[in-house]
């Protein structure tokens, strides 16, 4: 049970006829080309350049090449400060085994996921049969609170049976309330998949908050997921208990959080989710590899300064590049990018998560029970300040004496909290992620074109809620913001541009 959006899309794709697809290369490609010619030096490529490699960088690039045609010119360079690309999707390898450290899974209804796993040929893992049995209780402290069984088997029938037994067992101590949350988690994901719609009907948007409300997601931002969920009549304990601590799991955060990201929070906790093998952090990779990207690893920009027909980015390396066309694709709020002149955006606080992983055996007598095979395979905790973790859970069972865990904490784990939490210790590995916006509500929104010119800014949507497909949807914006402002002196028509299917995949195609 980890963090994933749903965003997803009516079975209504809009598939394109080839008739208007041919028109549409007609219309736009002179509107674009010559447009193009007016912005740059005549016959000189526009060079756009994007600091950061993660999910919404690559998506940036793909999306520009994907919705402009082909003899549009234009030159793409990312900017990586790390060696990597890839950003918060990142494995970490653990005595020789490879799992997710940051964004791990992703929501069935993940489109724009799913497009790039289609597109890149990658392949996907499914939660395994064991999982979908694997025990989950709730732990206060001094005892659990609430536990489902557990029961490991590899014959569907006996699954079911236990699977069964255990929305019984919810059904019991939370009542229908689990219907309503249910519902609610469902009408924030429908309204999200408004954003898969084709470009006929769905408008560019040149702020987060007209995008989110034409999506109807904005109120959800004003208030926080508490407030939402006791009017949409769930009851204190399910609040209490359950929904603490999927939101404590996913983004290390009370109810208080700004309902909107805490029903991010809840679709990613539903079934279905998936991941891509060996990393998802391949998409990122992919995306840059197909996109004619000149990527730059080990490069960090320092600042950003407009020269009025142009930027100048300059790197720690001491390089100096002239874009056209600056897109920053990373949080800049624990970033000290100079930008010249200053921009303005609000104030975000980052929350961090420390993901600790460790291989070594969980000691029962910490949880009062007598046998390590009695503690459920996800353990995650209520809101409490002395609690020193958000969640345990299994990530491997190399045998009976020997697992592998991750742990989600709000503070870095000491070494003596470990040493009363688990038995054995072999090895363990602490990441310290400035992982995502601490959510208020009302949230306030940073503008996705920061300069009023062509500096735009893809994790002003982050305030929305932070997952992979969010930023893969801010970025696809940003991509049509960007050819509709810079490539034509109007908004150009993107609506022109038309979608179709691939494989029942939505994507857009010239
Ligand atoms: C622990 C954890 C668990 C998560 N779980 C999930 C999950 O299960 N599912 C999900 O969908 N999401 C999850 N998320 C959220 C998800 O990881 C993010 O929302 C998403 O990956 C953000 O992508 P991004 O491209 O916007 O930013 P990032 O991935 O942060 O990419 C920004 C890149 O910019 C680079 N950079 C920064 N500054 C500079 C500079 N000055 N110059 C050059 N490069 C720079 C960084 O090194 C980084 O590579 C999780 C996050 C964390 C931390």
């Amino acid at each position: 049970m980890l963090l994933a959006l749903a965003m997803a899309s009516s079975a209504s794709t809009i598939r394109l006829s080839s008739r208007s697809l041919i028109f549409s290369l007609f219309f736009l490609l002179p509107l674009l080309i010559s447009n193009a010619n007016a912005n740059g030096d005549a016959g000189s490529a526009v060079s756009i350049c994007i600091v950061g490699s993660g999910i919404g960088g690559s998506s940036v690039a793909h999306f520009l090449r994907r919705y402009s045609p082909p003899n549009l010119n234009f030159t793409i360079r990312i900017f990586e400060r790390n060696g990597v690309v890839g950003g918060r999707m990142a494995t970490v390898n653990v005595s020789g085994h490879t799992f997710e450290a940051g964004a791990s899974i992703l929501h069935p209804r993940n489109l724009h996921a799913l497009n790039y796993t289609k597109l890149l040929n990658l392949t996907i893992n499914t939660p395994s049969d064991s999982e979908s049995s694997s025990g989950f209780a709730i732990w206060d402290g001094h005892k659990f609170v609430f536990k489902t069984l557990s029961f490991k088997s590899k014959l569907p029938f006996a699954q079911k049976i236990v699977s069964l037994a255990n929305s019984l067992i919810m059904l019991l101590r939370y009542g229908f309330s689990l219907v309503r949350m249910e519902r609610f988690v469902e009408s924030a994901v429908n309204n999200f998949c408004k954003y898969y719609e084709g470009f006929e009907t769905r408008p560019v948007f040149e702020t987060v908050d007209e995008m989110l409300q034409w999506a109807g997601l904005y109120n959800l931002t004003t208030r926080t997921l508490a407030m939402e969920l006791a009017d949409a009549g769930l009851s204190p304990l399910l609040i209490q208990e359950l929904v603490t601590v999927i939101t404590r799991i996913n983004y290390g955060q009370s109810v208080n959080m700004s309902g909107l990201a805490g029903a991010v929070s809840l679709a990613g906790s539903g079934g279905g989710l998936w991941s891509i093998k060996g990393g998802n952090w391949q998409m990122a990779a992919g995306l840059i590899d197909h996109s004619e990207v000149d990527l730059h690893l080990h490069e960090e920009i320092e600042s950003i300064s407009s020269k009025g027909e142009y930027y100048e980015l300059n790197s720690t390396q001491r390089n100096s590049y002239t874009c056209d066309v600056a897109v920053v694709a990373t949080p800049l709020d624990e970033l000290s990018v100079q930008f010249t002149p200053p921009i303005s955006i609000p104030k975000r606080e980052l929350q961090h998560t420390h993901a600790t992983f460790v291989r070594g055996l969980l000691n029962p007598v910490y949880f009062g029970l007598n046998s390590v095979a009695e503690i459920p395979e996800l353990v995650g905790t209520i809101e409490d300040p002395d609690l020193p973790f958000s969640s345990i859970s299994v990530l491997k069972q190399h045998n009976e004496n020997d697992f592998t865990y991750k742990i989600f904490s709000r503070k870095s784990m000491a070494d003596a909290t470990l040493d009363s939490i688990f038995s054995v210790r072999t090895e363990t590995i602490r990441i310290n992620w400035g992982a995502y916006p601490h959510y208020t509500a009302p949230e306030v929104f940073a503008p996705f074109i920061l300069d009023g010119q062509h500096l735009y800014y893809v994790n002003a949507f982050e305030n929305a809620a932070s997952t992979m497909e969010t930023s893969a949807t801010a970025a696809e914006n940003v991509a049509r913001l960007i050819l509709s402002r810079f490539f034509t002196s109007g908004p150009i028509n993107l609506a022109n541009l038309s979608s179709s299917t691939d494989g029942g995949v939505r994507h857009v195609d010239l």
